[in-house]
């Protein structure tokens, strides 16, 4: 099938491209690296009357350091993550990257693209969400940020309205004794993960945890934090944290979507596993510090 009939539009700058949106409001949808919106457009999942395409406004494309975040403008390549000097200061970013999908996916795929897909399976989300990132939005009236605990709202939704673009993602750097991991279970190497988990400890300097930040992907609507299984790692050592245990408060009250890849109390079941699982790499990661 091909898409539905709609006018392109390719503006070189921010201002010209809220200014489409702005002016087309619901008829309108950006164009990024076009990996999920192509194939539903060509499948008539979806259909817009003008594609805003992003890619050669490159004021959008970029990492930088600034003021304790590292800024990440939305239509940077997933894939260029992974080489960046200053993305290795947001070792989630670098460690849930070469899990999206092959690398023909991250060379288009953008991080802001990812990020306002929203898809439940999806890592950056979970990354964002666990980091307490600020998402930076951007209309025709101005610029707001907006945290990301409360910029998912559901499958593919977020606050995110007609007339407005995200363009870039504030994630904020953990400068103690921190560890990272991300940990997920998928069917092949490279599908959307069944269940998976992006998390960070940091420990004082008696070696208790101080910070702890769990982010669940593919076990509900949207990501979710593990907020009781965060305050239950508080305080403890990674000696004598008991993982099981956390990573089952970590799941106790999620309701899982079921679909023919996996029922919910297997994803709530293997989710545990995979908590615990990345908790203790996480643990080790920040040990070692
Ligand atoms: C085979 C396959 C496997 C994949 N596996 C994974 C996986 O394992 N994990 C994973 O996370 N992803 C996976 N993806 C999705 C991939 O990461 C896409 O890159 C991502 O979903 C969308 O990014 P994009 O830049 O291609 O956005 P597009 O497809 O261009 O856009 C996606 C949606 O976001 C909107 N949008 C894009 N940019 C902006 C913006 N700046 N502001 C507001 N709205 C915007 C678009 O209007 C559209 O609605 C997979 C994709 C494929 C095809």
């Amino acid at each position: 099938m091909k898409p539905a009939p709609f006018e392109y539009h390719a503006p070189e700058t921010t201002a010209d491209a809220v200014g489409l949106l702005g002016e087309h409001g619901d008829e309108a949808k950006p164009l990024a690296g076009g990996q999920s919106l192509v194939p539903m457009l060509a499948l008539r999942l979806t259909r817009f009357g003008h594609l805003v395409d992003l890619n050669r406004v490159a004021e959008l494309t970029g990492v930088e350091r600034r003021n304790g975040t590292v800024v990440v403008r939305a239509m940077t390549r997933q894939a260029d993550l992974e080489g960046s000097e200053a993305a290795g200061a947001i070792p989630l970013l670098t460690k849930a990257t070469p899990l999206i999908g092959h690398f023909q996916i991250r060379n288009r795929g953008t991080v802001g693209g990812s990020i306002a897909h929203a898809d439940p399976a999806a890592e950056l989300p979970a990354v964002a969400l666990a980091l307490d990132a600020q998402l930076e939005i951007a209309s025709s009236s101005g610029t707001r940020l907006e945290p990301a605990s409360e910029f998912f709202v559901g499958t593919w939704t977020t606050t995110v309205d007609d007339g407005e673009l995200l363009t870039g993602v504030h994630f904020p750097v953990w400068s103690g004794r921190s560890g990272f991991a991300v940990d997920e279970v998928s069917r092949r190497l490279g599908d959307f993960a069944l269940v998976g988990v992006t998390c960070g400890v940091e420990l004082d300097d008696a070696g208790r945890v101080a910070r702890a930040a769990i982010a669940l992907l593919g076990m509900g609507s949207t990501p979710l934090r593990a907020s009781a299984a965060e305050a239950a790692l508080a305080g403890t050592t990674p000696s004598a944290a008991d993982l099981g245990e956390i990573a089952q408060l970590a799941v106790a009250d999620l309701d899982p979507p079921e679909d023919i890849h996996a029922s919910s109390q297997y994803r709530r079941s293997v989710g545990a596993h995979v908590v615990a699982r990345a908790l203790g790499a996480a643990l080790e990661d920040a040990d070692r510090a």
